[in-house]
């Protein structure tokens, strides 16, 4: 037995416990920090998996929690609802893409997407005109349930629930050079008739290797599902607050999609949130006084409202604070950094959308089960760096407040963890 399995009863997420060494134990976090029970200051580079936007324990975030706590805990939200959620539901659809006028709160990214899938399937059903088939896009992920299982791409992390898992159709990723295809791939699915919606990450697919494709694609993908009657799923929860350099990343295309799902950056990453955004033909097809019609979901937790509180300090952080600002400017670090790696023959694919940058370490063998991962991983862990590349896709993704100087030894890091394979495994 390893010590962690002797030390801790916990099951941690994505953890092979017979392979892991024991967890950090963080006692404290600050800004783009993480601090252990050693006295190590662990720099955050992927914002504690993608959800930290301003930096951890952003004091007006902070505070609201606190203020919250002297009025409230959780309230059921069938027959009772909370100022927290009503002016946080104002707020976002004052943010969000024109034409979004509907808010269904959850607490995951995962459920927030199932629930515009039962969303949309239930705009079709309740129309009269059902219609059975999602499409979504080659190695994209949605979540860790059932259902976004389905949606997200096929691998060795859902081998062992195939059986289970719901058929989708998949339109190839939209490569340089190779948009047409997509585009076409989308509309002969389209003439079919059945597509209910398209479930898209808009220009980059987060888990699935960090792949990043142009603002035109997502627009004509919304032009097509406009055409044969289909909606168009924005899944948000990673490219939100400003993750892909804009509020939304479909701001980029100019689109309003018909369901926007946002979670990770909507509370600032400080507490657990999701929310479901839908335009009115959606809402209304639930409307009626059948009761049958009505959207048949709810999760116990249910717009929080501890964690709507944090999630309006969140929106008076971007409207109050030059975030727009931090954006760019790690935008810009981000781009001036990543030149030393262009015509570096270790890597390839050098990469950039917004605050989010990605470059393919060219190792033996590629792949989420690489043993590239875990390698580079311990590597940067011994350097007090948080950095979880993809299988040989390594990111930074950091909060956005990151200093330059910090930001450079992630950088440095990367470089000097490209001789691991050079001078190693190879
Ligand atoms: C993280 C993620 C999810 C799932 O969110 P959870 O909160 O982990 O359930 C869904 N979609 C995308 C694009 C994500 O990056």
């Amino acid at each position: 037995m390893t010590g962690a399995l002797a030390s801790s009863p916990v099951w941690h997420p994505f953890t092979q416990h017979a392979l892991e060494p024991a967890m950090k134990h963080i006692v404290k976090t600050e800004g783009a920090w993480l601090f252990d029970a050693e006295g190590n200051a662990i720099l955050d580079a992927i914002s504690s998996w993608w959800v930290i936007t301003h930096g951890h324990r952003h004091p007006l975030i902070m505070e609201a929690i606190r203020t919250a706590c002297d009025s409230y805990d959780q309230i059921i939200f069938a027959e009772f609802t909370h100022e927290p959620a009503e002016k946080l539901a104002r707020g976002l659809l004052a943010v969000a893409p024109a034409g979004l006028a509907h808010v269904f709160y959850s607490d995951s990214g995962s459920t927030c997407v199932e629930v515009a899938l039962k969303m949309a399937l239930g705009f079709f059903h309740n129309t009269g005109a059902p219609r059975s088939r999602i499409v979504v896009m080659e190695d994209s992920y949605h979540g860790d349930t059932i259902g976004t299982m389905s949606a997200g791409e096929r691998g060795t992390f859902n081998a062992p629930y195939q059986s289970l898992l719901f058929s989708v159709d998949r339109l190839p990723f939209p490569s340089p050079g190779c948009e047409q295809a997509t585009l076409d791939a989308f509309e002969r699915l389209c003439l079919g008739g059945q597509v209910a919606a398209l479930l898209v990450e808009p220009l980059v697919l987060g888990a699935g290797g960090m792949r990043m494709y142009p603002a035109f694609v997502l627009a004509e993908l919304k032009r097509i599902a406009g055409r044969h009657g289909a909606l168009l799923i924005a899944d948000e929860v990673m490219t939100g607050w400003g993750r892909a350099g804009t509020l939304f990343a479909c701001d980029q295309a100019g689109i309003a999609p018909d369901i926007l799902c946002t979670s990770k950056g909507l509370t600032g990453g400080a507490l657990p949130l999701a929310a479901t955004l839908c335009s009115a033909p959606v809402f209304e097809a639930h409307l009626s006084t059948d009761r049958s019609r009505m959207f048949f979901h709810s999760s116990s937790y249910t717009a929080n409202p501890i964690a709507c509180a944090a999630a309006l300090a969140n929106l008076a952080v971007w409207e109050n604070e030059p975030v727009e600002a931090r954006i760019q400017a790690l935008q810009a670090m981000h781009r001036e950094k990543l030149k030393r790696f262009a015509a570096d023959d270790r890597f390839s694919n050098v990469r950039q959308t917004g605050t989010i940058a990605a470059l393919d370490l060219d190792v033996p063998a590629s792949g989420y089960l690489s043993d590239a991962g875990p390698k580079l991983r311990a590597f940067f862990r011994s350097r007090n760096l948080l950095i979880r590349p993809l299988g040989n896709v390594v990111y930074l993704m950091p909060p956005y407040g990151v200093g330059e100087a910090d930001l450079d030894r992630a950088y440095d890091a990367i470089d000097e963890a490209a001789d691991l394979f050079a001078t190693g495994a190879r």
